[in-house]
């Protein structure tokens, strides 16, 4: 599994590079899966329930599920990208929501709070937790920035199957939901609106967006429990590099084994 979240990692880190004004979704989604297959692995999401491409692509008010298109990237743009790799029969499958070029201040701090966010739930997956203690960390610090928390789309467990239980939503109460235990896999993976945390359904089947069109943004990691607390699978290590972008927020989750 760390295998394939590495594999991930480094594909959303190589795209990275490629976001920008005039670049295609559908570009870079040709791009990805070429990576990912020359590392050895397939795509995680081509034909998954029947999706066309290998990377959720979704801009600006679009939450997730969005299908690569030929319509290029506009400055001021977001775009979140989802991407899922299999290798050795395990999954790997995160996200990041980049900026085009220069982007409104107010989405900026969107980008932020959501990516901040991830942690503050990745901090509650640990033995003696449960869902609840992950969605609720989540959701109250998304609230307190004035975002909204979506409801329909929630996190998950990981392995031999993209998606498999439990279900991690961003939202939830203290105390509740299934009991965290030692090696648990999961995909924690907040998606936070600008405004109204409702969102509407396309009717391609696949594509969702903010019901009011403000911006929506989505991080997602892939975390196991070791040694009783969270350790990261995958890493944004590489799309920082690319983007110049230096943190050490990863690091509290990288010293349990
Ligand atoms: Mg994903
Ligand atoms: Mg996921």
């Amino acid at each position: 599994m760390r295998e394939s979240a590495l594999i991930v990692s480094k594909t959303l880190g190589m795209l990275a590079k490629e976001v920008k004004p005039g670049i295609s979704t559908l570009y870079l989604d040709k791009l990805a899966e070429d990576f990912i297959r020359s590392e050895g692995a397939i795509p995680g999401f081509l034909g998954l329930y029947d999706f066309p491409n290998t990377l959720c692509m979704s801009p600006n008010s679009q939450v997730v599920h969005g299908i690569p298109n030929k319509k290029p990237l506009l400055e001021g743009d977001i775009i979140s990208i989802d991407c899922g790799a299999k290798k050795n029969g395990f999954y790997g499958d995160h996200a990041y929501t980049f900026a085009v070029g220069e982007i409104a201040a107010e989405t900026k701090k969107l980008l932020e709070v959501t990516r901040e966010s991830l942690y503050v739930g990745i901090r509650e997956f640990k033995v003696g937790n449960r869902v609840g203690d992950v969605g609720f960390a989540i959701q109250k610090f998304t609230e307190d920035h004035g975002y909204g928390v979506v409801r329909e789309l929630v996190g998950h467990g990981l392995g031999r199957e993209m998606h498999e239980d439990p279900e991690m939503p961003n939202y939830g109460k203290r105390g509740r939901g299934k009991k965290f235990t030692e090696g648990m896999v999961v995909a924690i993976e907040p998606m936070t609106n600008l405004g109204t945390h409702k969102i509407r359904h396309h009717n391609d089947g696949w594509t969702i967006t903010t019901l009011d069109s403000k911006p929506s943004a989505h991080f997602e990691h892939n975390i196991a429990i070791v040694n009783g607390k969270p350790e990261l699978l995958s890493t944004f290590k590489y799309v920082h590099e690319a983007l110049g972008i230096v943190t050490d927020e990863e690091e509290e989750f990288r010293t349990n084994s």
